[in-house]
């Protein structure tokens, strides 16, 4: 037998065999069939285990896989020697499944079948009973009559069970089915109480007698054993494949919607502009070497770089994080493409390729403004009195083409020393046309997105969002004081604390002293009278009324010296009462004070101010 061992020494039972012995490990076994006395058969699809050892009195067996155990105690009555523990009858049985029913498990006194480590609980437990051993006809055999009792878990289920009786005669099956709790073990156990014949037809034919068993679930038990089945594994790889390849799918189908809904953003910019090649910018920036940059601004790095025909150009990378640097990528180029004047830096093109995004302009080759006037020591210039007012000159020209002459009305925003460009003559040259917006003839524009520059933000425009090309007029005469003091409004600390350079200039003039402000490196080449007029126009145009600016054309014609500088009559009481500018702003003004000309980013202030519904129709403006 070699599904299960078995002893003869012992009349002790393993003390595992009782009911509800609870199972040393979790309980995996859910199912039981046991083709009793006979050996292994499938029968309705089940296949019934091998019981045909030859358990005699006092034995046990276990099955080599543990799922269930028998034993059996008592000998036959003077028989001992040849009694047979198992029935056999090859004829031809009166039922649906003969196999399990040729042989069958008798034993004198009691036999017990036990269910090991079955998960815990309801069953069916079905017995299946033929008698094989009596017959039916006329002989001596057809008189011998057996009875038994059967206990499952401990409860009383048959009593004086006779098979024949049941089954309606000899070689028919009768199964009869109980429910049973089980919960680590199951006990099956039938015995003779001494009923019925002993030795009819021959002695050691009475007792019990089964011919299978049968355990089935009555709950949905857990089918798995802890370990992966080939199966199993392979359907969870197939299933992670499937996994990944439909979420690469879906990044794919992500990913190609954003390139397309960007193209579809930056559609028609390529054609309006010229079109760099991402190898071409980073041929030309000999793949951005940082001893190439030339400046950081709120969009990214600014790089130099000389193309194969030996042009050189300033590329401006736009950081792919920054969604305002998106849209104001976006319409830069839209405006500054549209836009062509001496005083504005060329937009030679740009490079769109994956997520990265590049502006080209013209290199221009004095950097900024700011750097001129107060960089570091190296890389300030000596700008002399007549340069200095040609730069005035030229940013008072390129903001009245975009005020004025420029099909697209446009206020710049953010007009700042750094946003001031100079060539290799000293020419300048507007940048950065990012802030940019458009504005229609006399329409004045409020605006909800309040974007520009601590310092260089006419009051109106700061604290009430009121926008015209008169905020653009305030920043020119803030940049205009910056060249002709050659200090930076930011990072002005006069002895007077709570005030920038600008405020300074307004007590200057009251004390009759406004020449104190030239930049003391000019020492006395400068004109006096120049210089009092281009201060006098600085104090005109940063007046807190915007009314009061003029029109930057008006102003390159006072630069020109055509038309003389009037300042509005002084009134101190009445400027103190019009000076619209909250204390929050004078404070802001105090505060960027304190910063080093280099934190010139940091003072940059971009806040939304009203609901992004609003931010929208101002943009549709
Ligand atoms: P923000 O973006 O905050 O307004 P910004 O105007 O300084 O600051 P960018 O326009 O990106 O920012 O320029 C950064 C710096 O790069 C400039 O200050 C300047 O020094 C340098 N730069 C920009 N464009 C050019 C150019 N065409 N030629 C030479 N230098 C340039």
């Amino acid at each position: 037998m070699s599904s299960y061992s078995s002893t003869d020494n012992s009349y002790v039972i393993s003390p595992c065999l009782q009911r509800n012995f609870p199972c040393s490990k979790k309980p995996r076994n859910y199912k039981l069939f046991i083709n009793c006395g006979g050996s292994k058969v499938t029968s309705s699809d089940n296949e019934y285990e091998d019981d045909s050892s030859p358990l005699g009195a006092a034995r046990y067996a276990i099955s080599e896989d543990n799922t269930w155990a028998s034993s059996s105690t008592g000998s036959f009555l003077a028989y001992h020697n040849e009694a047979n523990y198992i029935a056999t009858n090859m004829s031809v049985l009166n039922t649906s499944n003969p196999e399990l029913y040729t042989t069958a498990r008798l034993t004198p006194v009691s036999l017990k079948y036990y269910g090991l480590c079955l998960q815990k609980g309801d069953y069916n437990v079905s017995l299946h009973f033929a008698e094989i051993m009596f017959t039916s006809d006329d002989t001596f055999s057809s008189v011998g009559k057996r009875l038994f009792d059967v206990s499952i878990q401990g409860q009383k289920v048959l009593h004086d069970f006779d098979i024949v009786k049941e089954a309606n005669g000899t070689g028919k099956d009768i199964i009869k089915t109980f429910t049973a709790s089980v919960d680590g073990t199951l006990e099956i156990h039938l015995y003779w109480a001494g009923k019925g014949t002993t030795a009819i037809p021959f002695r050691s034919v009475y007792g019990p007698l089964i011919s299978a068993i049968s355990v089935t679930p009555n709950f949905n038990p857990t089918t798995s054993d802890g370990k992966l089945s080939l199966g199993a594994i392979v359907g969870i790889v197939v299933s992670v494949c499937i996994f990944i390849l439909l979420l690469s799918a879906i990044l794919w189908i992500y990913l190609r919607r954003r390139n397309s809904k960007r193209s579809e953003e930056f559609k028609g910019i390529e054609f309006q502009t010229g079109h760099f090649s991402l190898k071409q910018i980073k041929d030309a920036t000999r793949n951005f070497d940082p001893a190439n940059k030339i400046g950081e601004g709120g969009f990214g790095p600014v790089y130099k770089g000389v193309l194969s025909d030996g042009s050189e150009i300033a590329v401006k990378q736009l950081s792919s994080k920054s969604n305002q640097g998106n849209r104001e990528f976006v319409n830069e180029i839209g405006l500054i493409s549209a836009l062509e004047h001496p005083n504005l830096v060329k937009l030679y093109g740009c490079c769109i390729e994956g997520n990265q995004l590049f502006l080209i302009y013209e290199y221009l080759e004095n950097n900024s403004l700011a750097r001129a006037l107060f960089g570091p020591e190296r890389s300030r210039l000596n700008l002399n009195w007549q340069t200095r007012r040609n730069i005035c000159l030229g940013i008072a020209k390129g903001l009245t083409y975009l005020h004025e002459e420029s099909t697209l009305k446009i206020v710049h925003r953010d007009i700042k020393s750094t946003n001031v460009l100079l060539d290799r003559d000293l020419k300048a040259k507007i940048s950065d046309f990012g802030l940019a917006k458009l504005h229609g003839g006399e329409n004045t524009h409020i605006s909800t997105r309040i974007a520009g520059t601590f310092g260089y933000m006419a009051p109106e425009y700061a604290m009430r969002g009121y926008l015209t090309d008169k905020a653009d007029v305030y920043s020119f005469g803030i940049v205009m004081l910056e060249i002709v003091s050659g200090t930076a409004n930011s990072n002005y600390m006069p002895k007077e604390d709570m005030m920038c350079l600008v405020d300074w200039a307004n007590i200057l003039t009251e004390r009759g002293s406004l020449l104190e402000l030239v930049d003391p490196k000019l020492e006395s080449s400068y004109s006096k009278e120049e210089a009092l007029q281009m201060l006098n126009l600085v104090l005109l145009c940063t007046n807190p009324s915007p009314s009061v600016r003029p029109l930057m054309s008006t102003v390159v014609s006072m630069l020109e010296g055509k038309i003389a500088v009037h300042l509005p009559s002084l009134n101190p009481s009445a400027s103190k009462h019009d000076d619209t500018r909250p204390e929050t702003f004078k404070k802001s003004s105090h505060d960027s004070q304190l910063t080093d000309s280099s934190a010139y980013h940091e003072n940059r202030i971009e806040s939304a101010i009203l609901s992004e519904s609003r931010y929208r129709s101002d943009n549709v403006d």
